[in-house]
């Protein structure tokens, strides 16, 4: 049985509190301690899942825990009880203003208030599940400068898919990176769509993060068979946006292989009968991303392949 902690609270001036929890699990042979985190963005839904299957599976097993695992399911705990992406009150997307600051506006001391219950922790995974407008295969995202680390450390974790990325402005004010920056290494996972739950990468989550505490001596079990997941370097993102305005209608499905030059879908529109834009792949490859929400602009992103450099 896992001990629940209030780790963070805080009053609101709307007369509510935010408040933040762990359940802890502790094991007597080791100190090394990992920490499960989701609900940053309080729309995305499929890490509930896992923290729940991944509590279940240790609570039926309390003799194979060896080190520390802490869930906690719900940063944004506000903004999950109010299906907010941000942080209600403020529209501040908590992921922006890591790692915050006692001294600052709420949104900040909440990150300070995450960081400071997590500082210490050998590894963290932060479990996101895209937004309502895209579907994602299960994915690690690593900031290029974060490559060695980071990556063998994923590939334990029974994903899809890692996608090292080159780091922008916008990803040194994110959890992943405050953590990384205080020595606790910290993998992104990003899987299904926001809103949402997908029972069958729940369970693989699960089996990964098994896998990868095996592996880290934190629990005491055999390693799981797990899949080796493809490598962006080993190739090229291509990404598909919307030509014009209209109702995104696929053709194929997510995670399915396609030529260079095959149609993803259509552009069409629901007031005239017309098909407005075809959407062809310019790349081969295995289509990773797809739109999920079907009202789309000018630019909107319809998906994204990853496939051969040209
Ligand atoms: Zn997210």
């Amino acid at each position: 049985m896992g001990l629940i902690e209030e780790v963070f609270t805080i009053e609101l001036p709307v007369g509510e509190s935010f408040r933040i929890q762990r359940c802890r699990y502790k094991g007597k042979k080791s100190t090394k301690r990992i920490s499960i985190v989701s609900g940053i963005h309080g729309d995305e839904l499929e890490g509930q899942y896992v923290c729940f299957l991944l509590g279940q599976w240790l609570r039926n097993n309390p003799d194979k825990i060896l080190g520390i695992i802490d869930i906690y399911p719900a940063i944004n705990s506000l903004g999950l009880d109010s299906i907010t992406r941000s942080i209600p009150f403020y529209d501040v997307d908590l992921n922006r203003i890591f790692p915050g600051s006692k001294n600052d506006f709420l949104p900040a001391q909440i990150a300070d208030g995450v960081v400071n219950a997590m500082r210490g922790s050998d590894l963290a995974i932060d479990i996101h599940s895209s937004n309502i407008f895209l579907r994602e295969i299960p994915q690690v995202r690593i900031a290029k400068s974060q490559e060695d680390v980071l990556v063998p450390l994923a590939n334990l974790l029974n994903i899809d898919f890692v996608w090292v990325h080159d780091a922008v402005t916008v990803l040194e004010s994110t959890f992943a990176h405050a953590m990384n920056t205080i020595g606790t290494k910290t993998l992104v996972v990003e899987m299904g769509v926001g809103m949402r739950l997908g029972k069958a990468y729940g369970q693989q989550l699960l089996d990964g993060l098994l896998n990868l505490m095996a592996c880290e001596g934190i629990l005491d079990i055999e390693l799981l068979d797990v899949r080796f997941p493809m490598q962006s370097h080993e190739g090229e993102v291509a990404y598909l946006n919307a030509a014009c305005p209209g109702l995104f209608v696929p053709v194929i499905e997510h995670c399915q292989i396609i030529e260079k030059g095959s149609v993803v879908g259509h552009i069409v529109s629901a007031l005239s009968g017309e098909v407005m834009d075809e959407v062809i792949a310019p790349i081969g490859g295995m289509l990773f991303t797809i739109r999920a929400y079907p009202i789309v602009y000018e630019g909107s992103l319809l998906g994204r392949i990853f496939g051969e450099k040209q």
